[in-house]
């Protein structure tokens, strides 16, 4: 991959507007969230705020009595069986705005990946009108979201730092987000406490997420000076995280949640590899989830990454992580020509990583050779 450097072309970065850090900071996240509400009944009589939970949380009152809800707040969960539709979040919206939730004074997401997403979509969704499908693209929504706190509760994907919310457009086969800086969460509150339920496999492949995307960006050819050196940290941290004894203890944790958000800020400003876009094919055609399909590619892919592949199978193997095996066994010629489409689409990660070119090196037979691999 020895292609010159240039700059990434992305000259204004929106940052999350601020942030609580430390363990036990959820307890800050009612005092922040009463503060809006406040503000909506001094400007249009009241102040109702909507909590979008991931669904594990459905049975943990302890955690929900913490959040702080008045009885005429709406809490609703988010299931996580498949990823975030475009159809499922125009009908949240719409049942939302049918219970009389159409201008909150706040959204508060408490999950991961999808919820943090969902959360994003339906804050722009309820002031921009219309439906998912019209703002997956750059740019596109033009005015700022409902006033949205984001609370992690799982770390790697950054979510909680981009400007993106990644959705499935089913119609259409497009996976793609709303990036636009009003899809940034205006606060962030993050516990590392909160991450200390989620299963050691869903740890693990979450938490690649953030050095995935750090090790595809500081291998491309176009970069930002500021994007490199959040990229290095977030690496460093994954590291200490991922080649030390428990990847789980608090202290573990604690970086893990750093690295994710410092991740996602650094890919506000910069690109991903070759990894993303095999990822998005295995996604989109076999309806893998994000996080354990990049582990899935990251594996066969030595010859793109031959330092991080080794890195990365020695933290599954320190951590005692298994990963799919033999996703594409058996799949048809069509389903393969499916995968092949859905993954050199992506035409930004793979000409950052591989040149113009790109589409001579990842020829058919050698993409097919790669899927099979997996
Ligand atoms: P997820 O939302 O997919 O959740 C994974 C699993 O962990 C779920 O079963 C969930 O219920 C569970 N879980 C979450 N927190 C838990 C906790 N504290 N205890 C126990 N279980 C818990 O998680 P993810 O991997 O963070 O998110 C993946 C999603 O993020 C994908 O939809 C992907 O497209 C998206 N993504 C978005 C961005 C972005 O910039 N917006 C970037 C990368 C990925
Ligand atoms: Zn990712």
């Amino acid at each position: 991959m020895s292609v010159p450097i240039l700059d990434t072309g992305i000259k204004l970065v929106k940052n999350v507007g601020s942030f609580g850090f430390g363990a036990g900071s959820l307890n800050d996240l009612p005092g922040y969230v009463n503060s809006r509400r406040t503000r909506a009944v001094e400007a249009r009589g009241e102040g109702k705020v909507v909590y979008i939970i991931d669904e594990f949380f459905a049975d943990r009152p302890e955690i929900i009595a913490r959040l702080g809800a008045q009885t005429s707040d709406r809490i609703e969960f988010v299931a996580t069986r498949e990823e975030p539709k475009t159809e499922a979040i125009d009908q949240r919206v719409a049942d939302m705005i049918a219970a009389g939730f159409s201008k909150p004074a706040a959204l508060v997401g408490l999950g991961g990946g999808i919820t943090l997403d969902t959360t994003k979509a339906v804050a722009n969704l309820l002031t921009n009108g219309g439906v998912a499908e019209q703002y997956q693209g750059w740019d596109l929504v033009k005015r700022p979201g409902v006033h949205k706190i984001g609370v992690p509760t799982i770390s790697g994907t950054g979510a909680e730092a981009t400007r993106t919310c990644v959705m499935t457009n089913t119609r259409i086969g497009l996976k793609l987000g709303m990036n636009s800086d009003h899809t940034v969460f205006d606060h962030l509150i993050l516990d590392p406490e909160l991450t200390a339920t989620v299963p050691r496999n869903q740890y693990f492949y979450t938490g690649m997420d953030a050095y995935i995307h750090c090790v595809e960006s500081t291998g491309g050819s176009y970069r930002n000076a500021v994007g490199d050196a959040y990229s290095r940290e977030t690496i460093n941290l994954c590291r200490q995280v991922f080649l030390a004894d428990d990847m789980m203890s608090p202290e573990s944790r604690t970086r893990l949640m750093v690295a994710s958000y410092l991740g996602g800020c650094a890919i506000a400003t910069s690109y991903v590899g070759v990894v993303h876009p095999f990822s998005a094919g295995l996604s989109v055609v076999l309806g893998l989830h994000h996080c354990v399909a990049n582990c899935i590619v990251l594996r066969a892919m030595r010859e793109f990454y031959p330092a991080a592949c080794d890195e990365f199978l020695a933290m599954a193997e320190r951590q005692r992580v298994t990963i799919p095996n033999g996703v594409c066994k058996g799949l048809s010629d069509t389903q393969f020509r499916a995968l092949y489409d859905a993954t050199v689409i992506h035409e930004k990660p793979l000409t950052n990583a591989l040149g113009s070119n790109y589409r001579a090196i990842l020829a058919y037979d050698k993409v097919e050779s790669l899927f099979r691999k997996m």
